[in-house]
């Protein structure tokens, strides 16, 4: 299947390319061309070139370029046709196919778009006018969603009926099912996906729906509350922000985005006229979603409790800062109550929670200060172990060294000094990917890790006895070697259990050609590894640890005489267990 030369000439010429391009990227003109921050890399200052006389595009970062269709191909993730298609289709164009017909997929989105375009039209007349909605209008208006705000946001009424929807839309079952609206039931009849329940549809940030949020009226047996459309074809919920379509002319004139986590809460956020907010749809934020504000804002505000994410959200922002060039905050939420409820109650300090957002740590910090009384020695330095432990999984030494005296001061301990060290000495993890290339590469560490991953695939015997996933600083080594553990060397096994960036790691390891010896490599991590636990311990703990950390002081120094002791390597390795399920713990 092919389209006409001309065709896509049409297409290319139909607009010009920073028309296009605009429609993602915030463009600025300079001189002949327009300049914004590439949507293919991170960056703070724009080096995204994009020029209408000869329809191209450039990023001097990291050399991403090419025509219109090259560019709807990356950011759509789109093959050849399917960018002409994209593109035909947004400007009105009917295409010739020189052979076939239009792309199969292409078709059938386009099919399933417009059943569930059908489907929030049914749902929202069905709100607005059905007698047996009466108690949806009236719940809406209860919560001030009813009227013009019911009409913007498109809500609607699933009956308390089977196939209601199912009936008016005559659709075939395929498609149904495929749009995730019907279900064949255990009986083989064909059933609706949602049944007595508000509809919030859920727009892509190109505006067609693609799903629905389902929530039941107060008083309903129902035990679940929300309901979300399960992933589809036309649906992938770490890619989808819910609002994102309403918001983005502003956001990317704030170059800031507010994620919040329910639909009420954007929806409360736009009545009081403020209209940077989006949503993710029953997930936790994800570096997809990331990736997708990035292209319109470089200031993220998480409008929701942030704290409640803990640790493992912790580290992925401080990735996201560093890898794609965004800042995080947090919004100050008064009293635990969300953006929804706010807006209703307290507008004014709804705003200003945003405008006085915190920096992602300082908030943590606080939060973990206000946790608990201080008011013996005793409670004064359980809080500075913890804001400590805080303060180091922050990536950055001269980050961490501000914080650690301000936290001596805030704390009143007049030795900022000592305070400062114990943020001080834990190592810099390098987690880009960039510097975990090879053995030639600059950061050491990184290549120990590295070197002791390729040796376990060469031989994963010599490995494991000296190795545990302890002696990994960097998060994403440590799941490879997890994973790698799991399944025995099993490569294909473990790359299905793995995330993208570490599947992209292991993919290096297994490709990597690497000599040494595993035992001493495995030493060398171990030693590095019990010396870091022992830099950060706490000083002024009991005699019993005082005691046992002298004995693996002395054991962690025998690891550098020329004939290791598999005793000392055993013990050191299960003081290091000890250690760190107690930090979790
Ligand atoms: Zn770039």
């Amino acid at each position: 299947m092919a389209i006409s030369e001309d065709d896509i000439e049409r297409v290319r010429t139909a607009q010009p390319i920073s028309a296009v391009i605009g429609n993602y990227v915030a463009l600025k003109r300079a001189g002949r061309n327009f300049l914004g921050l590439c949507p293919f890399h991170g960056e703070k200052t724009p080096s995204f070139n994009v020029r209408d006389e000869t329809g191209r595009y450039k990023c001097f970062g990291c050399g991403a370029s090419g025509d219109v269709f090259k560019f709807i191909q990356e950011v759509e993730r789109m093959d050849f046709v399917g960018s002409v298609e994209h593109l035909a289709a947004k400007a009105g164009i009917t295409l010739n196919y020189t052979t076939g017909g239009p792309s199969r997929d292409r078709q059938r989105n386009k099919e399933l778009l417009d059943v569930m375009e059908r489907a929030v039209e049914w749902y929202h007349q069905r709100l607005l006018t059905a007698p047996d909605a009466k108690d949806a209008r009236e719940y809406l208006r209860s919560r001030g969603l009813a009227g013009d705000v019911a009409r913007q946001f498109r809500l609607g009424w699933a009956p308390d009926d089977w196939d209601a929807l199912s009936k008016a839309l005559d659709a075939s079952s395929d498609m149904m099912r495929d749009c995730g609206l019907a279900f064949t039931n255990s009986r083989g009849r064909q059933q609706d996906s949602f049944r007595a329940r508000v509809m919030f549809p859920i727009f892509k940030e190109s505006g067609e729906a693609v799903a629905f949020g389902g929530r039941v009226l107060p008083g309903s047996k129902d035990p679940a509350k929300y309901k979300n459309s399960a992933e589809s074809k036309i649906y992938a919920k770490s890619k989808t922000l819910y609002g994102l379509n309403w918001a983005k002319a502003d956001v990317v004139k704030a170059d800031e985005i507010v994620v919040c986590e329910g639909y009420t809460d954007v929806i409360g956020f736009q009545r009081i006229g403020f209209t940077r907010a989006v949503a993710t749809c029953g997930t936790a934020l994800t570096e997809d979603h990331v990736r997708l504000i990035k292209r319109f804002a470089n200031k993220v505000v998480l409008a929701f409790d942030a704290d409640a994410a803990g640790q493992g959200a912790a580290e992925r922002f401080y990735e996201w800062e560093k890898k794609l060039a965004v800042q995080v905050k947090v919004a100050r939420l008064s009293g635990g109550k969300d953006p929804g409820d706010l807006a209703g109650s307290d507008p004014e300090g709804l705003l200003a929670s945003v405008s006085d957002a915190e920096e992602f740590l300082a908030f943590r910090v606080r939060r973990s200060l206000e946790s608990n009384k201080i008011d013996t020695p005793e409670s004064k330095s359980r809080a500075l172990e913890r804001a400590i432990a805080i303060i180091n999984e922050h990536p950055n030494e001269i980050v961490r060294r501000d914080y650690a005296s301000q936290l001596a001061q805030t704390l009143g301990i007049k030795e900022v000094e000592d305070v400062v060290r114990r943020v001080d000495q834990r190592l810099d993890r390098k987690m880009s990917r960039i510097e975990a290339t090879g053995p030639t590469s600059s950061g050491v560490r990184e290549n120990a890790e590295f070197v002791m991953l390729a040796l376990m695939v060469n031989d994963f015997d010599a490995v494991t006895g000296i190795v545990s996933e302890e002696v990994f600083l960097d998060e994403v080594h440590r799941r490879v070697f997890r994973t790698l553990l799991t399944h025995h060397n099993d490569f294909k096994r473990a790359e299905a259990d793995l995330d993208p960036e570490a599947q992209e790691l292991l993919s290096r390891v297994l490709v990597a050609s690497v000599e040494g010896d595993a035992r001493k490599e495995g030493i060398n991590l171990l030693r590095a590894a019990v010396r870091r636990e022992l830099a950060r311990r706490v000083t002024n703990t009991s005699p019993e640890v005082i005691t046992r950390d002298r004995g693996i002081r002395q054991q962690v120094e025998r690891l550098s005489e020329r004939d290791v002791a598999d005793s000392d390597v055993t013990d050191l390795l299960a003081w290091l267990y000890d250690v760190s399920s107690a930090v979790e713990a």
